[in-house]
């Protein structure tokens, strides 16, 4: 036993008597004690590769690094028991007047926060109904969206037994409801893909009475989105938690109508015959999603834009000192909204593919991912450590001028 270890536990065991510490002091001393005399290193362990980020927020790479502050919030969570419910509640209602919306509750990522808001919004409050699901009949459960629109993750809704019914304009779309129209769904990424925008589509749900849902999952920042599709008046709002927000990547965050929410949660735990109940988020994480927004709404979103611009123009340059070497940087419009880089070249002059630079990267120590396809590179560094830029712009260079003619 080390010393400092000898010392926190002799620590522990002495307040005990006069009550000075409480349990959960106890607890966080020696989850401290264990995390820093053990060092354990998982990965190393299991002999699992770790990279720099230098893609972006994807589910298959684990999403994004929560903040310490995140971190704290979690361990918190974990040394003492709650109701679950009473915490959502709560929860809920903080996260309500944070964002100037009617109700709000964590979810188990934006999909599961689309699944359970498409689950209640075909049950309602009806316990029969709640547990029938799947099984739709005699339930509205058809989902209009554009057909610009249909991306995979449409299967959230599908899985708990809506059907997708594509429409392009917005006559269509009033043509298509019918007594079975239980929700209309749109796509925020896919938004000027779509003949109806944000506007009109929110007008044919309330000319209708229909809800209206946005999935606006990996759309933060910029931080006005938290608010402005509420605002617009959309029923239901929902974010993932792991993406720009940078909570725990299994949380999401669902907006909107009290209603419509009240009844998402009657599908979730602790209630146990439904079909949300796989779709758990215990207390860490409720935690957790609370301590990143607060966080992310704290935050300086200027500063932050201008260290993101300055580590893309890092790389930019670096690597298009290169003859031959361009560079794009360029900003997406909806989701993934930050500082982006593509990097092109002319293969008769650095001979060698984008994907085998790719793989060089992947490669190489430290390992570093980033996107692509067979004409370019796509770098973002909002993902990154601060610091990590300036490794990926020297690797870059390094292997392009390798391949240099
Ligand atoms: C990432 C993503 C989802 C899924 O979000 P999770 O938080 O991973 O569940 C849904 N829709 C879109 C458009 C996304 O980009």
């Amino acid at each position: 036993m080390n010393s400092r270890r000898k010392a926190l536990k002799s620590l522990i065991t002495l307040p005990l008597a006069g009550g000075i510490v409480s349990s959960n002091e106890l607890l966080a001393n020696e989850n401290q004690i264990v995390i820093d005399s053990l060092k354990k290193d998982y990965f190393k362990e299991l002999g699992i590769r770790t990279f720099i980020n230098a893609a972006g927020t994807y589910t298959s790479m684990t999403g994004s690094l929560m903040p310490k502050e995140v971190i704290d919030a979690i361990s918190y969570g974990s040394l003492e028991y709650v109701n679950l419910d009473e915490l959502q509640d709560k929860v809920g209602e903080r996260i309500a007047q944070l964002l100037n919306c009617e109700y709000a509750t964590v979810s188990s990522g934006c999909f599961g926060a689309m699944s359970i808001a498409m689950a209640g919004v075909m049950s309602g409050k009806d316990p029969k109904k709640i547990k029938q699901l799947p099984d739709v009949t005699g339930l509205k459960h058809e989902v209009i969206l554009q057909e610009s629109h249909s991306i995979g993750y449409s299967q959230a809704l599908t899985n708990v037994g809506a059907k997708l019914v594509k429409v392009k304009t917005s006559d269509e779309l009033e043509k298509a409801i019918n007594e079975k129209t239980a929700m209309l769904w749109f796509l925020n990424a896919n938004t000027d893909n779509g003949e109806i925008k944000w506007e009109e589509f929110v007008s044919l749900g309330k000319k209708h009475n229909i809800p209206t849902f946005i999935d606006c999952a990996a759309d933060v920042p910029p931080v006005d989105n938290l608010f402005k599709f509420t605002r617009i008046g959309f029923d239901m709002v929902a974010f993932s938690g792991g993406k720009g927000l940078r909570g725990p990547q299994s949380a999401g965050l669902l907006l909107g109508k009290k209603e419509y929410i009240e009844a998402a949660r009657l599908h979730t735990p602790p209630r146990g015959e439904t079909i949300g109940r796989g779709m758990k988020v215990n207390k860490e994480e409720v935690l957790g999603m609370l301590a990143a927004l607060e966080l992310y709404l704290a935050r300086d979103h200027k500063a932050e834009w201008e260290m993101w611009e300055k580590q893309i123009n890092l790389i930019s340059n670096s690597v298009k000192s290169i003859d031959g070497v361009q560079t794009i940087i360029h900003v997406p419009p909806h989701a993934n909204h930050v500082p982006s880089l593509k990097i092109r070249w002319d293969e008769n002059t650095v001979k060698i593919s984008p994907n085998k630079v790719r793989e060089k990267l992947r490669n190489g120590t430290p390992s570093i991912e980033t996107v692509g396809n067979k004409n370019e590179i796509g770098i973002t560094t909002w993902m990154m450590v601060p610091g990590q830029e300036k490794i990926v712009a020297k690797k870059i260079q390094k292997i392009l001028k390798t391949y240099k003619a």
